[in-house]
């Protein structure tokens, strides 16, 4: 047997080989972008703890994962027998073999999606939710980006299997690449000849595509970025023009608490973690909150933006309800936050949790953007301003990952200051920083306590808390212990705080 070398290479010039690669490519591309839009949909409903949403993304993805493509390609081309409205866009094999892979493609995209925002570490969705972003625009701006940049290659790889797939949608009649080969070796019987062809073919789809999506992973991935750009006269002047606005105005007089907590408690997996905790931070003071770990303190700060819901109590700001339990009866009682204070509130974490995707610049406008609180070029001047004020106007396009955890921490102070919280909540924010990173971080919040900013603040540096706070509240074991002014903690009146504070040399 001889193997017709001509004929072969004649087949790569053929039109209309090139004519069903085009329809390949089509037909492929399509059902990739498609799945992965609605696949997003699919693996967020899978992922929701609501029934109503997780129980038909399960049964979707099982049922859709189990049928054989070519089953459901035969039968959705078969569709308009039962049912002849569908003629119109089922009876062209293009169309009904896209819908037949797409509703099979999407069940496995949703879970190459699901790995991507698994990945994705809860503080940013905390970040976003302090920042203000409701479910659907955390999603899209801090969740999505990063988690399609984690699930790229499963995609990618996704989608060569695609292009391979479209080799069934023959069986409906479509005129793909091993359709016309077919038609071909049953003219002529050089099957091995045409088949090496076709293989050609796949290979040549493959192989660009496979080129593209390695350019777009490249081009997507922030690490390579590397951001030499520095503040010219321009941004220099807008920065140092006029004093960043810091904060919003207490809405009333002076007398009433900025923010009040009355007997909150917290009980995670039926163990009290906090019980009956009481707090009020009057406008301008700054409270420091410490103790041993694990007594609390963390929990308090989460409960008063919301992380965390309320088994019982409730807090106010400037005397208004923004989270209390409304009882239903013998029910468990449902959580109520009011939106509109959540903005009051500005939060630091211990991590950090800047918004690794985005520049310094962009994670500042990110909330006050989807806010719309001003136009864009306001917000600009007034991000440079506080990029100034906390040191880090040198490093505004930069990604997160070039900076110190130091200067992440500052960055992070200024992208909650954007909002202009009137009270703003720290975690611990030291506690992750190298020792000789703390002093920095610690002289940004100095300096908006003598700014007059409303601040708690969790801490372990003793003698900064004793140095700038108004008052120091001592927890233990989910309690407040002591609530007082720091002279009054120093004096050695009760003898817990005292043996907390024996070990700490306070200047
Ligand atoms: P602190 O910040 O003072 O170190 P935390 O508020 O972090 O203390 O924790 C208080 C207690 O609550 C600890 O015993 C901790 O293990 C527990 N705890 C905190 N968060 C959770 C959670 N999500 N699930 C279960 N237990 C938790
Ligand atoms: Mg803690």
């Amino acid at each position: 047997m001889t193997f017709n070398w001509n004929y072969m290479f004649g087949l790569v010039a053929d039109a209309e080989f090139w004519r069903a690669t085009w329809t390949v490519v089509k037909l492929s591309f399509l059902t990739w972008i498609i799945s992965i839009a609605l696949g997003f949909f699919l693996a967020l409903a899978k992922q929701s703890k609501r029934r109503l949403f997780n129980l038909p993304a399960r049964a979707y993805i099982w049922l859709f994962r189990s049928l054989p493509l070519l089953v459901l390609l035969i039968f959705i081309y078969n569709v308009p027998q039962a049912w002849p409205a569908s003629t119109v866009v089922l009876s062209d094999p293009f169309w009904a073999g896209l819908m037949a892979m797409v509703l099979s493609e999407t069940a496995y995209v949703a879970e190459i999606h699901r790995g991507g925002l698994l990945s994705i570490h809860k503080g940013q969705t905390e970040a976003a939710r302090a920042l203000g972003l409701a479910f659907f625009g955390t999603q899209w701006r801090v969740i999505i980006p990063q988690a399609l940049r984690v699930a790229l290659p499963s995609l990618a790889n996704e989608y060569i299997s695609i292009v391979k797939l479209t080799s069934l949608v023959s069986v409906i009649s479509l005129t793909e690449v091993l359709m016309v080969g077919q038609r071909l070796y049953s003219e002529n019987f050089l099957v091995m000849e045409t088949m090496a062809a076709v293989a050609f073919y796949y290979v040549f789809i493959v192989t660009v595509i496979d080129f593209l999506l390695k350019r777009l992973e490249r081009f997507l991935d922030v690490n390579l970025r590397n951001v030499s750009r520095v503040p010219d006269a321009e941004v220099l002047a807008l920065a140092t023009q006029q004093r960043p606005v810091l904060a919003r105005a207490a809405a009333t007089g002076n007398e009433v608490p900025a923010l009040q907590a009355t007997r909150l408690h917290k009980a995670f997996n039926d163990v009290e973690v906090l019980g009956a905790v009481s707090l009020a931070i009057q406008p301008g003071e700054v409270v420091s909150v410490i103790g041993p770990s694990g007594s609390g303190k963390t929990t308090l700060i989460r409960l008063l933006n919301g992380l965390e819901q309320i088994d019982n109590g409730d807090i106010k700001i400037n005397g208004q309800p923004f989270i209390h339990l409304e009882k239903q009866g013998a029910q468990k009682p449902r959580f109520i936050e009011n939106p509109a204070y959540r903005l009051n509130i500005g939060m630091v974490f211990q991590s950090f949790n800047l918004f690794p995707h985005l520049t310094v610049l962009d994670n500042l406008l990110m909330a006050p953007r989807y806010h719309k609180l001003g136009p864009v070029e306001e917000l600009k001047q007034q991000a440079y301003a506080l990029l100034h004020k906390v040191g880090m106007l040198d490093h505004t396009w930069k990604y997160p990952h070039q900076l110190s955890g130091g200067q992440q921490q500052r960055v992070a102070i200024a992208r909650a200051l954007m909002m202009r919280p009137q009270i703003m909540l720290f975690d611990e924010p030291t506690s992750a920083l190298d020792p000789e990173k703390v002093n920095e971080v610690l002289q940004v919040i100095e300096a908006l306590a003598q700014d007059g900013i409303t601040m708690v603040i969790v801490t372990h540096e003793m003698n900064f808390a004793f140095k700038l706070s108004d008052r120091i509240v001592f927890m233990e074991k989910g309690r407040v212990v002591c609530d007082d002014k720091p002279q009054v903690l120093r004096s050695g009146h009760n003898p817990r705080v005292e043996a907390f504070l024996k070990d700490v040399q306070l200047a």
